[in-house]
């Protein structure tokens, strides 16, 4: 079967994002868009990811995940099964943090939230920076807690696996590359490599419609990690 998705939202938890992107209008305005699958990936945490999953309950499935900025600069979606093994790679992530703390006035807030759209507290470290592991430590630390790395909007002339890097490099493993919207020149180049969209939302209008689809044999956490990790379709 195809399901809708969008694997890369942020919360009002990363300091670029809108401070209404709580967790209920969140998973509101992907219910209203039609979204079967939605990710909340906020920068180097997930302290917003259950309240998302809680918020919306049996109506839309949530993949816990986070976009965690490597010390090449480049931006690596890690996605996993299940809140303990998100938490799990939370904690080694917290321990390569620099500890350098955010200015809410210049960056953003870093608002953490429950389900029922509470502010319960407030990240004072800066989320938005470099962690002290290469792209390559955190790609083994993602799959050693059972997860999968998709790098993040590769046709981005920053921040991107292809920018920084130049190429994908074949002991990652990598099978699924994410984009902004559609490059041909990218894609031709990249065409051993799975394609997926994601909208990279920061305000709640930017989410996904029903335009980016994965055919999986259930609508399931498992399924997606799997299509992730080796789409059938190459
Ligand atoms: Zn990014
Ligand atoms: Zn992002």
């Amino acid at each position: 079967m195809k399901i809708a998705v969008d694997l890369h939202i942020h919360s009002a938890l990363s300091p670029c994002a809108d401070d209404d992107m709580t967790p209920n209008n969140i998973v509101n305005m992907a219910v209203l868009k039609g979204l079967d699958a939605i990710a909340v990936t906020d920068h180097n945490s997930c302290d917003n990811v259950e309240a998302v999953v809680k918020a919306a309950g049996k109506r839309i499935l949530v993949l816990p995940g986070m976009e965690v900025q490597s010390r090449e600069d480049v931006h690596l979606l890690c996605y996993f099964d299940s809140l303990d093994a998100l938490y799990k790679f939370d904690g080694y992530i917290k321990e390569y943090m620099d500890g350098a703390g955010n200015v809410s006035e210049i960056f953003g807030n870093q608002y953490i939230m429950d389900e029922y759209d509470r502010i319960t507290g407030e990240r004072e470290d800066m989320l938005l920076s470099s962690i002290d592991l290469s792209v390559e430590q955190i790609v083994k630390l993602t799959v050693d807690n059972g997860g999968v790395v998709v790098p993040a909007h590769v046709d981005r002339p920053s921040y991107s696996i292809i920018s920084q890097l130049g190429f994908v490099p074949s002991s990652l493993n990598i099978r699924v590359l994410e984009y902004s919207h559609k490059n041909e020149y990218i894609v031709s180049k990249m065409q051993d490599y799975q394609r997926i969209i994601s909208s990279d939302a920061h305000t709640l209008g930017d989410i996904l419609e029903r335009e980016m689809f994965l055919d999986i044999d259930d609508v399931s956490l498992t399924a997606i990690i799997q299509w992730l990790t080796c789409p059938c379709v190459i």
